[in-house]
């Protein structure tokens, strides 16, 4: 069992003009085996959180916590997140020329590992888990990212989640331009890593689409930088069909 603790958290952005307060005061908890979905309108703070948690340096945490199981993860570089369990699929550069999915898979799998995976099963598990995830083998021998559809993107994005079996994955928009087949696809993918052991899942999307595939456990919703909404899986349903107008034009709580 492991706890992914976030606390009181408050980001900055540096902008142009300045520092801006995005993140005022999350808290959240995921526990292994727990997916929370994490929703709310565009411009929220969905993304900063996702990018807080991977260390991105733009994004400057300037008060609270995030730790796991007790360790703190804002002290560790974003290479030690990585081996402490966490997948954050964003911390990966955008583009990495010359360099094919399969040694980059192989790269990560042996940074997070602390060693080499051994070459003949390796093969097999990158083979299989291609294959669940409907994706062409020549698609290994291709440079990371590069002309890379949507698709391609999202579909590696859970390749390199299912041999790297994170403790705790943070999906920012995986169903953002995804038709409903390789909606399903993606969806399976992650599915069956949960349902393979006992990976907490920080699930942020705009869409109660996905939720459809991929059932969370508790459902957040992320209004101006903070959790205004807890629930169950009825939330997003009532989500679905209310949008987020009530919380949006609701007059701010008195402190
Ligand atoms: P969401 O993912 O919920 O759509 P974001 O976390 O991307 O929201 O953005 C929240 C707010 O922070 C927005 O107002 C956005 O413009 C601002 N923001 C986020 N990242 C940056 C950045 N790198 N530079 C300037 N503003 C940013
Ligand atoms: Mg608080
Ligand atoms: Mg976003």
């Amino acid at each position: 069992m492991a706890t992914l603790q976030i606390t009181d958290l408050h980001v900055s952005v540096d902008t142009e003009q300045g520092s801006k307060e995005i993140l005022k005061g999350v808290d959240l908890t995921v526990r292994s085996g727990e997916t929370h979905a994490i929703m709310g309108p565009n411009g929220s703070g969905k993304s900063t959180l996702a990018y807080a948690i991977a260390g991105h340096p733009k994004y400057t945490v300037t008060s609270g916590s995030v730790t796991l199981d007790g360790e703190d993860v804002l002290a560790m570089s974003v290479d030690e997140r990585a081996r402490a369990g966490l997948f954050l699929a964003m911390q990966y550069p955008v583009e990495v020329p010359g360099v094919t999915v399969s040694n980059f898979l192989r790269t990560a799998k042996t940074a997070v590992a602390g060693e080499a995976p051994k070459l003949r099963t390796w093969i097999k598990d990158v083979k299989n888990a291609m294959a669940d995830l409907k994706m062409d083998p020549a698609f290994a021998e291709r440079n990371v990212n590069e002309g890379f559809s949507g698709g391609e993107k999202k579909r590696h994005e859970i390749l390199q989640m299912e041999l790297l079996k994170p403790s705790f994955a943070v999906l920012d928009e995986t169903d953002s331009g995804l038709d409903v087949d390789a909606l399903k696809i993606v969806s399976e993918g992650v599915n069956r890593v949960r349902s393979g052991g006992d990976m907490g899942v920080l699930l942020i999307t705009h869409y109660t689409r996905i939720l459809r595939y991929i059932q969370p456990d508790f459902v957040h919703v992320f209004v101006d930088g903070k959790v205004v909404e807890e629930g169950g899986p009825e939330l997003a349903d009532r989500l679905e069909d209310e949008g987020y107008d009530r919380f949006v034009n609701a007059p701010a709580p008195a402190v």
